[in-house]
């Protein structure tokens, strides 16, 4: 491991970036989960926080939705989810995103006995808020649990057809093996037809193939994860050609135990053959990190100031933002390359 100086770790923090994998659920800090639990009258199985903390030490991607599920239930009311989105860029922004496409899980508040309007309100004014605040572009992915019925997915998608134009996009998330990404190619082409951008969680747990089969019957713009598809030098040529980005999130990996080490991500192999890789925090609050930290993580292992503003840049283009947008993003990162490069 390289160590980093305090001046490089400001300027990684300061990098202009977007977050393109973020689970505004998996923002849920402890504390913020345990005084919701009070406000709401939701009863937790935990004694204190500190035993809900010892909570958070998991052997895989299960071990983890456990938790994650159950702790989903203290969020009740609009003010909640604006809450929890305001958290969420606070944080961000003291980690220089500029852009935020922010996944949001309907079919488990649906679940809950929430409303999808509720829900998607809460957030969206925390947004708002969070844009005259920070000055964050941010927008929202509906995310499909995979591991729910089809059948769920499309009423899902029937209840957000009136909303389609506060959604960015549709993704597909939760335990990724045995649920393939060819059984959601109908939810996918409706997405599609309602005008949301489309992206999928694959090659997570997931072999390379799932990867590939989000390409070839999801049609996806972005894979979230990928990893597994540096396995396959065919799929990567394609992914790189077809400039394909991949939300890469470190710190998630290394607590789900994908892989041993961050070190052991196949980053810079993608990188070079010219895959867009992009830095991302997945669950911060359950994974010990915001962006931030991943690309803090990754210049431990000994990647470059210089290469970690290319992943930035990557992250910028690959998001949904106008052209408009981007150039503003651009400029930001320019003038950060003068200073720090
Ligand atoms: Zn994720």
């Amino acid at each position: 491991m390289t160590s980093i100086s305090p001046t490089d770790e400001q300027a990684l923090r300061e990098l202009p970036k977007a977050e393109l994998h973020l689970h505004i659920e998996g923002t849920l800090e402890p504390e913020l989960a345990m005084k919701l639990a009070e406000r709401n009258n939701v009863s937790l199985p935990f004694a204190d926080l500190d035993d809900l903390k010892a909570h958070y030490e998991f052997e895989n991607l299960q071990s983890f939705l456990d938790l994650y599920y159950q702790l989903m239930s203290v969020l009740r009311t609009r003010q909640d989810f604006t809450d929890l989105m305001l958290a969420y860029l606070a944080r961000a922004n003291a980690d220089g995103v500029r852009r935020a496409e922010i996944f949001f899980d309907p079919q488990v508040h649906m679940s809950n006995g929430l409303d999808f309007d509720l829900v998607l309100d809460g957030l969206l004014e925390g947004l708002r808020i969070g844009h005259e605040r920070f000055g964050i572009d941010g927008g929202l992915i509906m995310s499909i649990i995979r591991d729910m019925p089809v059948d769920s997915a499309e009423a899902l998608l029937d209840t957000a057809t009136s909303r389609a134009d506060d959604l960015l996009g549709i993704g597909l998330d939760s335990a990724e093996v045995g649920y393939p990404p060819e059984l959601f190619g109908h939810v996918y082409e409706r997405a599609a037809r309602l005008g949301l951008h489309l992206v999928a969680h694959a090659g997570e747990e997931g072999p390379a193939d799932y990867v590939r089969r989000a390409l070839d019957f999801l049609h996806v713009e972005r894979i979230d994860h990928g990893v597994h598809a540096a396995a396959d030098n065919d799929l990567v040529a394609r992914i790189a050609r077809d400039g394909i980005a991949l939300t890469v999130c470190p710190l998630s990996s290394h607590r789900l135990q994908v892989v041993r080490d961050v070190a052991d991500l196949p980053v810079r192999q993608l990188l070079d053959a010219g895959v867009k890789v992009t830095l991302n925090s997945d669950d911060p609050a359950y994974f010990g990190g915001y962006i931030g930290d991943n690309y803090i993580a990754m210049a431990r292992t000994g990647m470059s100031l210089d290469e970690l503003a290319t992943i930035a840049e990557y992250s910028l283009e690959a998001s949904f933002a106008t052209p408009e947008q981007k150039a503003i993003y651009a400029n930001a990162l320019a003038d950060w390359k003068r200073i720090h490069l």
